[in-house]
């Protein structure tokens, strides 16, 4: 699905979105995607973010622009007094939430901004993270949509766990359609129990029971009972019109954003065409993509264990690391060094960021090593790459489940939890990380029963974003819901 403008149709006036995302990749990428398709259909938005983001963001409304396309950039200043708390990659999910504690002072902004325009926008869409927006949707009056970045499954999931399920092993999540049970430390590092977390975890799901609806990057093949059961749940409608990544001319450079320290990749042309130029020299479907999305930061000693294991397995490897963990300990570089020289011509470390979309796109990928954040999740199941799952914290082990045991597309290299929030850091051996490799990568019955199940849910996915799919279809709801009328009437139904 390329940018280009929709003829608006029926449209008229086109309906204003004021877009509200949170400040990291896993949760903009999808919001600026998200923008891009109501933009391409018609309707008229507006990504509010800080000065600094909009700087980043430029590219991404220049090329609307040249699209004819109704999408712009709104700066919100930050209060004198009040600079954005800096994050980088972090072992510690801790460490992120001074950001995002810290962004509460653009509510002032965005109300600014927002009684400062000649109409009243027709619809917010926020982040459900970005819950200090609630406030400022209700004063000033805008029907609100809560944007949820991740699995339909891990929000039910999250809606119905009761808090005091950490204490028990064992625990059956109550009112789910498929049976969910949590250890202590898979809750714990999934739900984040720390007070603070809770106090925003508290926030935003009060952020999404006042929403008027919920707006899902998935789509209806992939978790049609899961989106029906988290409709029903929330009494209100989920609209499912995901993924957005099939928007396949998606600018993945001008997203970087400056909260981590993948900002210096911003530079890295040359890595990314070496990368792609690389991959060209490969067969078809042998090479295993090794990400670990923009959070999870391994220490020194796991960045070893997944060398070795890439090593061991004898598979070409291109294996993404980030610039803090190869500089985390002097030995780092040099151990790197030395297994690019090991395995010259089979591997390929490749540093900070990489083009994953491209590369999930190219003949040469077989397989995805993945912590399983929701967007890479995505990515590999609409381009049909099969995938390693090794979850970390937050709703990954519940996306690893889907991945795992609903849809049939991976095979698990952990089933505990062995670092991330809460658990004590055990260390994955290589040879596990090996075993898992051929395991995935190997051409026996059921490999290829898994290949092909993926390939189908990557044609399902593209249908559903095409005219009459389902996600497309949700997507035209969604925008007459929110288009002006000559009278008040708005109905919420879908
Ligand atoms: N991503 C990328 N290059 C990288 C790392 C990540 O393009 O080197 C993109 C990836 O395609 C996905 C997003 O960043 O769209 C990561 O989101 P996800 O939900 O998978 O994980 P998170 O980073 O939030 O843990």
């Amino acid at each position: 699905m390329a940018l280009t403008a929709e003829t608006p149709g029926n449209l008229s006036p086109a309906p204003h979105f004021v877009l509200v995302p949170l400040l990291l990749q896993g949760h903009t990428i999808p919001m600026v995607d998200l923008a891009c398709l109501l933009a391409a259909r018609g309707a008229r938005v507006s990504i509010v973010t800080t000065t600094v983001n909009a700087a980043q963001l430029q590219g991404v409304a220049e090329r609307a622009r040249r699209a004819k396309l109704l999408l712009e950039i709104v700066e919100l200043p930050f209060p004198a007094a009040a600079s954005p708390p800096p994050c980088s990659d972090s072992e510690n999910v801790d460490d992120f939430l001074p950001l995002l504690q810290g962004l509460r002072v653009l509510a002032s902004p965005l109300e600014a901004y927002l009684r400062a325009l000649a109409r009243r926008p027709s619809c917010m869409i926020n982040d459900s993270l970005s819950s200090w927006a609630v406030g400022v949707a209700r004063s000033v009056g805008v029907p609100r949509l809560s944007f949820q970045p991740t699995s339909c499954f891990f929000a039910l999931c999250a809606r119905n766990v009761g808090r005091q399920s950490g204490e028990d092993s064992g625990y059956v999540v109550p009112g789910m359609p498929l049976r969910v049970e949590m250890t202590k430390d898979t809750w714990s590092s999934s739900f984040l129990t720390t007070p603070a977390w809770e106090e925003l975890l508290e926030e935003a799901s009060e952020g999404v029971h006042a929403a008027d609806g919920v707006v899902a990057n998935t789509f209806m093949d992939l978790e049609e009972q899961l989106v029906q059961c988290y409709e029903a749940a929330l009494g209100k409608p989920v609209w499912a019109v995901g993924p957005s990544c099939c928007l396949s001319n998606r600018p993945e450079k001008e997203i970087f954003l400056t909260t981590t320290t993948h900002a210096n990749a911003m530079d890295d042309d040359q890595q990314q065409s070496a990368v792609m130029a690389w991959l060209d020299t490969m067969e078809q479907s042998v090479v295993i993509y090794v990400s670990f999305g923009s959070l999870v930061w391994m220490p020194p000693d796991q960045l070893y264990e997944v060398g070795h294991g890439l090593e061991e397995s004898g598979r070409p490897f291109l294996w993404v690391v980030k610039e803090s963990e190869e500089t985390a300990v002097p030995e780092a570089r040099r151990w790197l060094q030395a297994l690019e020289a090991r395995t010259a011509g089979r591997g390929l470390v490749a540093r900070g960021w990489a083009p994953q979309l491209a590369i999930l796109s190219h003949r040469a990928v077989g397989g995805f090593l993945t912590h399983c954040g929701w967007n890479s999740l995505l990515e590999a199941v609409t381009l049909g790459v099969p995938v390693l799952t090794w979850p970390h914290f937050a709703d990954q082990f519940i996306n690893q489940r889907l991945a795992v045991d609903v849809l049939g597309i991976g095979v698990p290299v952990v089933v505990v939890v062995v670092g991330g929030a809460a658990a004590p850091a055990v260390v994955v051996r290589g040879e596990v990380i090996a075993r898992a490799v051929s395991e995935l990568m190997g051409d026996g019955a059921v490999a290829q029963e898994r290949r092909a199940k993926c390939k189908e849910y990557g044609e399902r996915a593209h249908r559903a974003m095409e005219k009459g799919g389902s996600s497309y279809d949700n997507l035209t709801k969604l925008l007459h819901n929110f288009t002006p009328r000559t009278g008040r009437g708005r109905s919420l139904g879908i």
